[in-house]
């Protein structure tokens, strides 16, 4: 069992992403990212092996990422030993869209080869990288919205998870979606967030949305 967050809002994200993963952290983990989206509109990914700690070293309290609108993910690991580049979040090919997983995709070496033949490559060993390069490939393929492509990308997955995406130059978005793979979503005054569960949650606002199976929503302060 691993741990997800995001946030956006008006506040400086990734502070509250490393005190919601703390939070999770009785889940369990192996290894700790985030990614967040700056003022340019560019997405910044920081991850590691090992304890929160190490991330929070490696960001100064969140404070060394600027930008209001992000995810975390602490990973317990499935496909790919625990290590850097298997950590989550994950990155599409262009690097515009980055992705956190909570789960297993069953059908992850059959999408694979479908993206290897149109030219994707992958840095990690991990399940959850097929998905965020397929969700690449449906929106430039389709032409359609992140939402959209989300969507048709999980009606190819057999599997489990709750995942949380966002997208280089759409500020203030994230899109959830969840099956079998708890995903809570908390909303706050000007601001939203999303978690495992509550935990990282209550200390921001009272008012939770619990997603159900095969729910997707898109997010935004
Ligand atoms: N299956 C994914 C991986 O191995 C996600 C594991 C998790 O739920 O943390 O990276």
């Amino acid at each position: 069992m691993c741990g997800i967050v995001g946030f956006t809002g008006a506040a400086q994200a990734a502070p509250i992403l490393l005190d919601g993963l703390a939070k999770l952290e009785y889940r369990g983990y192996d290894s700790a990212g985030l990614a967040v989206q700056n003022a340019a509109g560019k997405i910044e990914v920081v991850k590691a092996k090992g304890r929160l700690k190490v991330l929070s070293e490696m960001t100064d309290g969140g404070s060394a990422v600027s930008g209001s609108c992000g995810i975390g993910h602490t990973r317990w690991a499935t496909h790919g030993e625990p290590n850097d580049v298997n950590a989550h979040p994950h990155v599409s090919q262009s690097g515009d869209i980055a992705l956190v997983h909570n789960g297993t995709i069953e059908n992850y070496a059959v999408l694979k080869k479908v993206l290897s033949d149109h030219g994707y490559t992958f840095k990690s060993e991990t399940d959850t990288e097929v998905l965020v390069q397929l969700i690449e490939y449906i929106k430039l393929t389709s032409s359609c919205s992140l939402l959209e492509a989300v969507r048709e990308a999980l009606l190819q997955v057999e599997g489990a998870y709750a995942i949380a995406v966002v997208e280089k130059g759409n500020p203030d978005t994230l899109i959830v979606a969840r099956k079998s793979s708890p995903l809570v979503i908390g909303v706050g005054d000007g601001e939203t967030f999303i978690a495992s569960d509550a935990t990282p949650i209550v200390g921001y606002t009272d008012k939770v949305i619990y997603l159900k199976d095969n729910e997707l929503a898109q997010i935004s302060r």
